[in-house]
């Protein structure tokens, strides 16, 4: 094969290993985001879940004290009426204590009522914040998805398409090549890397300094002596 054509295809397969990383990355940070985005949405839905519940738990609680009031008054108001009946003095003082018991009772029973009363304005105020973060975030979420879902797909085009050439390019090349191309992409690719500053872009060794320049120059074909790439000259663009 003609050195030339050989390191022109190098070159090729240099860019193509690039194309093929960034939709590589593409699609690992999607996948990534996506995962992510959606730990996020349910942590949202539980959280929204929770201060729901506690809400209707605060609610539940003030509505049995309430009717635990109106118990008490209606006690209290029956054994007020008794107390003109009692013609027996112990009775009377007997009754007199009950009273002032249920008095007490129904004291306390009203000021924890008041603060139940702020515990479920609070809550559900909490349960309102959830619900609407929730809301946002599904929002926010679904777009970013949907997004992101379009992109995935064209990178998994891309990677499809990037294959297929790699595949291509390397069937022309002479079988030694070919199988040294073949096995540093499915090692440690790139298998064909760009020189940088006079350095193997692949391992970032320093080459001799005639080889960089050849490599530079794209006047022959180059191997880095440390890690056995192939080192082309960067896109001519
Ligand atoms: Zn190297």
């Amino acid at each position: 094969m003609d050195p030339m054509v050989m390191l022109n295809l190098m070159v090729e397969l240099a860019g193509l290993e690039e194309e093929l990383t960034v939709a590589r990355a593409t699609i690992a940070h999607h996948g990534q985001r996506d995962k992510h985005l959606r730990s996020l949405q349910d942590e949202y839905v539980a959280d929204a879940a929770s201060a729901e519940a506690a809400g209707h738990g605060a609610e539940v609680e003030l509505r049995r004290t309430e009717a635990r009031i109106k118990d008490v008054e209606d006690t209290l108001a029956r054994k007020r009426n008794q107390v003109g009946a009692v013609g027996d003095s112990r009775q009377l003082l007997a009754l007199q204590a009950e009273i002032k018991n249920l008095e007490e009772e129904l004291d306390r029973l009203e000021t924890s009522g008041l603060a139940l009363l702020d515990d479920v304005r609070i809550k559900d105020d909490d349960a309102g914040t959830a619900r609407r973060q929730r809301d946002a975030q599904e929002t926010r979420g679904s777009e970013e998805m949907e997004k992101m879902a379009g992109e995935m797909e064209m990178a998994r085009a891309a990677e499809k398409e990037i294959l297929q050439e790699i595949d291509r390019l390397t069937g022309l090349l002479p079988e030694s090549e070919r199988r040294h191309v073949k096995r540093l992409m499915s090692q440690v690719p790139p298998a064909v890397a760009r020189v940088q500053s006079g350095a193997c872009g692949g391992c970032f060794s320093q080459l001799p300094v005639q080889k960089a320049l050849d490599a530079e120059q794209g006047k022959a074909l180059v191997r880095c002596g440390s890690c056995a790439r192939f080192v082309v000259r960067k896109a001519w663009n």
